[in-house]
């Protein structure tokens, strides 16, 4: 079972993904964009969330829930810390402090095993022999949809810091009352896509064969969709989240579920609900299978949580969850 998720959001004000800074001056994420207008083909830059950032966001509740389901989480992901099992020092806790095994297999199994973080958002381990674990999700950069993107914004906004001004003259020379500094704020509509292949998780990436029970793989596919909703519900990422949450919301949503891969329209194309609910109604007569399409405001789902509460309902009648 493949999920597909494209979703649409409003963030007004926000500092989602800072990419440098210089002196007192922190930088938004910009990235080159194709527009159309008036025949013409033009490049514009448009500020943007890179999906490094949203990948952090999703494993963040991806650790919570699998311990919340009694799976086995490893320290350093547990903590948010997504170094994962990339060489002998960080893949040592896998095998209780024993010697590593020399077999690419055994050494998979292993790190799955103990960690559901990277059994679903895979690892590169860079040792000896070096093992690549594809994630089982796949994530976009969140962009802002073509017909809003002239009119996306980045803006530096002034904020100051100030020290007390009691007993100022007994400080050393040189200590500041104040600093001024710039946050470059950004605010668009932004349309991301996340994909996630259910059949991977606990699955060896090298055989092709289980390494988990079926109720230990049901259980961390569970896990899996929880954090996804959980990501969504929350508007928790990005960075700087404490002082620049971005006010908004959730334009529209469309999740799907298919047998086999298949991602949804991008978010950032005007009709993209219809256009994905056609493309599935050909592939489900075409070749023969069972599609599912949850569409905001369609069908009685009001919320993004009742399209995530459907999803969940008809992959546990079909056993998969
Ligand atoms: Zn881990």
């Amino acid at each position: 079972m493949f999920l597909s998720l494209g979703i649409r959001f409003e963030a007004n004000v926000e500092a989602m993904n800072m990419v440098e800074t210089t002196g007192n001056y922190s930088k938004h994420r910009r990235v080159p964009y194709i527009i159309e207008s008036e025949n013409l083909v033009k490049i514009i830059y448009v500020p943007a969330v890179s999906g490094e950032s949203i990948d952090n966001a999703y494993q963040e509740p991806l650790a919570m829930e699998a311990r919340a389901e009694d799976q086995s989480v490893c320290t350093l992901c547990t903590r948010g810390e997504f170094l994962k099992s990339m060489d002998q020092v960080y893949a040592k806790e896998k095998f209780d402090g024993r010697d590593l095994p020399k077999e690419p297999e055994e050494l998979e199994q292993g790190i799955v095993k103990k960690c559901t973080v990277e059994d679903v958002g895979g690892f590169l381990y860079a040792g000896k022999p070096p093992i690549k674990r594809t994630s089982a999700f796949q994530v976009s950069y969140a962009l802002p949809i073509k017909n809003f993107a002239v009119y996306s914004m980045l803006e530096p906004q002034l904020h100051a810091r100030h020290a007390q001004l009691r007993d100022v003259e007994k400080r050393e020379e040189g200590a500041a009352e104040q600093m001024i500094y710039y946050v470059e704020i950004g605010t668009a509509i932004y349309g991301f896509v996340f994909n996630l292949d259910l059949m991977a998780i606990g699955m060896s990436a090298l055989t092709g064969k289980p390494v988990l029970s079926i109720d230990e793989i049901r259980s961390r596919r569970r896990a899996a969709i929880k954090s996804l909703a959980r990501m969504v519900s929350s508007g928790q990422f990005g960075a700087k989240l404490s002082r620049f949450f971005p006010l908004g919301g959730i334009r529209s949503l469309v999740l799907t579920a298919t047998d086999k891969p298949f991602t949804v329209t991008s978010p950032i194309y005007e009709k993209y609900e219809e256009t994905t609910l056609k493309r599935l109604e050909k592939i489900s007569k075409e070749f023969s299978e069972e599609c599912k399409c949850y569409i905001l405001g369609k069908d009685g789902l009001e919320t993004p949580e009742d399209a995530f509460s459907k999803l969940i309902s008809y992959l546990r009648e079909k056993d998969i969850i």
